[in-house]
């Protein structure tokens, strides 16, 4: 993976999961990570284990639905290395619930990661990326950013936005700019996502789903492709899902 050497990449969301996996992989394969998350005692564990595997990684503790702490995160990670080539925007929460559970603080907390979260990304490096006219931006949406299925009509719609917030990024940076735009969309995978569901109708239902899951190393190897792409070539967007899933 040559194009990954030596490529700044800020990961929102690498305390678990998915952002975990990837910022490992990307790190073995000699890119520099910037880890962001609200847990920093599984931030710290992270960077351990990848400088112990002679890696290189820092971290900065960020809650993505403040800008003020997303901008001082891409301050960081240009401080830091002198640029930010890549951002992916991973963080994010599913409580699924079903319209008439009125779940109206999960909807809101749910709007604020998942698609301010992802706007706070792309507004804390575009400018980074525009003065170097090269940089690249991967958010992280769904199946259910294409699908609809009881329970998920807010939490479709907040990756339904993430898909329509990255192709209006690529339609307004990529030619002019050279920032890339790509959309991953995963299907069920083996993380803590689904512990965020706090609707008892929605949770037997969604344990079905996840009974074939796959692993989040899956999501991580079709991230570190899109990363390893040359700079001409945009990879719009990708999904994996698990075989058996419908
Ligand atoms: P996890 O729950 O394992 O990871 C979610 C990550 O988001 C955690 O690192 C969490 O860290 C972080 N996070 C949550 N809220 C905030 C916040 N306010 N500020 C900063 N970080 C935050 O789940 P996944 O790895 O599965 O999820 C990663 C992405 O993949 C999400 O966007 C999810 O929607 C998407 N996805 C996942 C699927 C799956 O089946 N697992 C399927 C389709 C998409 P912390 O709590 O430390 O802040």
């Amino acid at each position: 993976m040559a194009n990954v050497q030596n490529k700044v990449v800020i990961i929102t969301g690498a305390s678990s999961g998915i952002g975990e996996e990837t910022a490992s992989l990307l790190a073995s394969k000699g890119a520099k990570l910037v880890l962001a998350a609200r847990r920093e005692d599984r931030l710290k564990e992270l960077q351990q284990s990848i400088e112990k595997e002679g890696g290189e990684a820092i971290y900065k503790v960020t809650d993505v639905t403040s800008y003020e702490e997303v901008e001082a995160l891409a301050n960081y990670a240009h401080e830091t290395f002198g640029k930010v080539d890549v951002l992916i925007n991973n963080a994010g929460l599913m409580p699924l619930s079903l319209l008439n559970k009125r779940k109206i603080d999960e909807w809101n907390t749910m709007i604020d990661v998942n698609i301010k979260g992802v706007l706070h990304g792309i507004a804390a490096v575009l400018p980074y990326m525009r003065e170097k006219k090269e940089g690249h931006v991967i958010n992280i949406s769904s199946v259910a950013g294409h699908e609809l299925a009881p329970g998920s009509s807010v939490y479709s719609a907040t990756k339904f936005a993430v898909r329509a917030i990255t192709e209006g990024l690529r339609i307004e940076e990529s030619p002019e700019n050279n920032i890339r735009a790509t959309i991953i969309s995963p299907g069920a995978v083996n993380t803590e996502l689904k512990e965020t569901i706090t609707d008892e109708d929605v949770k037997s239902s969604i344990d079905d789903v996840y009974s074939q899951s796959i692993q989040p190393d899956s999501i991580a190897r079709a991230i570190a492709f899109a990363v390893d792409e040359p700079a001409e070539v945009a990879l719009n967007e990708i999904i994996v899902r698990p075989t058996a899933q419908e």
